[in-house]
């Protein structure tokens, strides 16, 4: 199961019900954010997450909307006394922004912060961590500064095809664990291969667009995932706005979502001008129908 908490749904300005960009995400395996706005620690203890089991932090680009809660995330590790490395993803000039924060505080380092920096072609979606478990995506999109957007990909898993193996009479034995492993096993003298004796559950995708203008091959990051989480910064009357700003309306994400063929669209990074969003979700799903907006603390679970 994928658990993802919103922890700020708003965008350049803060509103007194929502704060910068930042969502944890986590698994049985993995926890992590996608961008790290101001205060984001202190909305993560409201929500009652914890910083300091955080794996990794996926820094979409440097506007401080969605990065000035680094610093202090960084700061309150070090006063926990950690001791396990922080892994830090961002795009193109991450390297020199991190070391630059990491000079201007007297943070008091007690781990190692790895960074990496990711510098790809416009549209190429790469994969930037693959585990056994579970694997990361990035892609490089189009907002006025280096942006990427992620995927988080919890990996499907091999299952016994119990229907298959009890005709052999092969039920809750040893083997059969060698078998769900991927080994070809013999029983009473019969092979069974895991061709026939398991199947593979599909991979789950989530998906998080924000801060770039729509292009073509965006859908890309987001394909058949099950939820996409995209930027909906602007109603479609301030489309010429939206472009000019290099942002996307919520009618754009709900073009995207169903480009990619996602199961679910979450709509976040709203503009201070709506204290009320519900136009925006009318809006997207006229395109596009499983749509949901985001507010701060919401918790959505993905089975
Ligand atoms: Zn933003
Ligand atoms: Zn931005």
């Amino acid at each position: 199961m994928i658990e993802i908490v919103f922890l700020g749904t708003g965008s350049m300005f803060p509103t007194k019900k929502r704060a910068h960009p930042c969502i944890f995400v986590r698994n049985e395996n993995v926890r992590f954010l996608f961008d790290c706005g101001e205060g984001a620690q202190r909305q993560m203890r409201i929500a009652g997450i914890s910083p300091t089991k955080l794996d990794y932090i996926f820094i979409t680009h440097w506007h401080g909307d969605h990065s000035l809660g680094l610093g202090g995330i960084i700061q309150s590790l070090a006063a926990n006394r950690r001791k396990r490395k922080l892994v830090i993803y961002g795009p193109e000039g991450t390297n020199e922004r991190v070391y630059h924060l990491l000079k201007t505080f007297a943070f008091g380092l007690t781990y190692k912060i790895e960074v990496n920096e990711i510098k790809i072609k416009k549209g190429v979606v790469k994969r930037i961590i693959d585990e056994e478990r579970f694997a990361f995506e990035a892609m490089q999109v189009e907002h006025n500064v280096p942006c990427l957007s992620y995927a988080f990909i919890e990996k499907g898993r091999r299952k016994i095809n119990i229907e298959y193996t009890k005709k052999f009479g092969l039920v809750r034995h040893p083997l059969l664990g060698k078998l769900q492993k991927g080994e070809t096993i013999v029983y009473k003298g019969k092979k069974i291969t895991p061709e026939k004796g398991t199947y593979l559950t599909p991979d789950k995708r989530v998906a998080y667009v924000t801060d770039t203008i729509y292009f073509k091959g965006l859908e890309k990051i987001a394909k058949g995932a099950k939820l996409l989480i995209s930027e909906g910064t602007f109603s479609e009357e301030l489309e010429e706005k939206a472009i000019e700003y290099t942002h996307m309306t919520a009618k754009e994400a709900a073009k995207l979502a169903k480009k990619a063929k996602v199961e679910k669209l979450i709509l976040t990074h709203f503009s201070q001008r709506y204290p009320d969003v519900s136009k925006l979700k009318e809006e997207a799903q006229k395109i596009f129908k499983n749509v949901e907006t985001a507010n701060d603390f919401d918790k959505i679970e993905i089975k």
